[in-house]
């Protein structure tokens, strides 16, 4: 007999409001002192404090990377990087269709040509294997994007990229302290850039930094972010066509905080995956993410899975998020293919019309098959879950078990 499920009217596995899921973000009187460091030293701007710049150098040490240029957002960091890069009318990019919409934002509003390119099933990172195909004399860069904090085939990126002379920029927003073969990822490329919003593995509420081993190309970072300035120049000597894209010594002193926790933070998101990856494996048409020797580390922004729906009664995805939720299984169903976004079919995109050079990819229309396919049958469960205890591991173990026989 299987027990009554709670979108039934059943009791649930968990009720969040006795036995709620780890709170996030996490603080305590250091992040007081760092805040009230800053409001107290009367110096709340990038140029005329320390933080900023000592921030920039902590982070890039821990992401074993030479340079670092702080900005106000993920999405402004990829921005300044293809600005930085002199990417703009009449090139084309080449971006997964499986990411945030700000991956694809930031390649419009240079001007240039997202192409997308279909990803791997079982990483849900892009295919470098289906990079080559998708290159034109117009090809310029191409952003490999960590999604759920588990770094891209680099190897299979950069052979491609090298091979062609494209620029690589790792999209890292969901990927902090994550490594391929040993080295955390964010300057395995010429440029990577990270995210600090609130929903981020490192979180100031907002925020953002781009990463390089690249000297030349931290210094151009740094002037578009710092308004066309140059490093080593005067105030008001503009070399470059900048913006304003700095992040304020409040959001810095915060970070250097928050940072402290991230390498233990990570230890315990890996541990509680791991667990939870073992459970998993007794629940049929569960599937998780290939185990990949060359990471190194995973940042476990999100906990994937891949559900069959003939396992679950033939349900639909939709069906089974929402039985989770009533469960107290916290779950979403996570990205549609980007090049459905309606922003695809009705934005005329007057920057990049201007600019195209060869055909417009028919967006609406195009069909990538993996990406499709995932989209169907993907969850994601958030990083604070991954912060708790085995237990709490059990709990989502023990609601799609229960879900798995009443639907049977
Ligand atoms: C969050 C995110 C961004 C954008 O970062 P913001 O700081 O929110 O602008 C870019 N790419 C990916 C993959 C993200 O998850």
């Amino acid at each position: 007999m299987s027990q009554p499920l709670a979108i039934n009217g059943g009791t649930p596995v968990r009720d969040i409001n006795t036995k709620p899921w780890t709170k996030w973000p996490f603080y305590d009187k250091t992040e007081e002192e760092a805040l009230l460091r800053v409001l107290h030293s009367d110096n709340w701007w990038y140029m005329e404090g320390t933080e900023g710049k000592t921030f920039e150098t902590e982070f890039a040490e821990m992401h074993n990377a030479k340079y670092a240029v702080a900005c106000v957002n993920g999405s402004a960091a990829l921005e300044v990087s293809l600005r930085a890069l002199g990417i703009g009318c009449g090139d084309e990019v080449i971006v997964p269709p499986y990411t945030f919409i700000a991956t694809v934002a930031a390649v419009l509003t240079v001007g240039a040509t997202p192409i997308f390119v279909d990803i791997e099933g079982d990483t849900l990172n892009i295919d470098p294997t289906k990079i080559e195909e998708a290159i034109t004399p117009r090809t310029k860069a191409v952003i490999p994007v960590h999604i759920a904090g588990r770094p891209a085939d680099l190897d299979g990126v950069l052979e491609f990229a090298h091979k062609h002379h494209l620029h690589v920029i790792e999209d890292a927003a969901q990927a902090h302290y994550a490594e391929w073969r040993g080295t955390k990822v964010g300057a395995i490329g010429d440029f990577g850039t990270f995210s600090f919003q609130a929903s981020k593995n490192l979180n100031a509420g907002e925020g953002g930094i781009i990463l390089t081993n690249n000297e030349e190309l931290a210094d151009r970072a740094w002037s578009v972010t710092h308004v066309g300035r140059v490093r080593s120049g005067g105030k008001y000597r503009h070399e470059v066509l900048g913006g304003n894209y700095r992040m304020t010594e409040f959001q810095s002193a915060l970070l250097r905080t928050q940072m402290q926790r991230l390498p233990e933070q990570t230890q315990k998101r890996t541990e509680n995956a791991k667990y939870l990856r073992s459970r998993l494996l007794a629940i049929e048409g569960i599937e998780l993410p290939k185990e990949d020797p060359r990471i190194t580390v995973d940042a476990y922004h999100l906990f994937t899975m891949r559900f069959n729906p003939e396992a679950f009664g033939g349900k639909s995805k939709a069906e089974l998020v929402k039985a989770l939720h009533a469960e107290g299984i916290p779950c979403t169903s996570g990205y549609v293919p980007l090049y459905k976004e309606s922003i695809f079919a009705t934005h005329s995109n007057k920057q990049g019309a201007r600019c195209q050079v060869g055909q417009r990819p028919d967006y609406p229309n195009l069909n990538l098959p993996v990406c499709e396919q995932v989209c169907k049958e993907n969850l994601w469960l958030f990083q604070n879950m991954l912060l708790g205890n085995p237990s709490d591991m059990d709990d989502v173990v023990t609601a799609l078990d229960k879900i798995q026989r009443a639907w049977r």
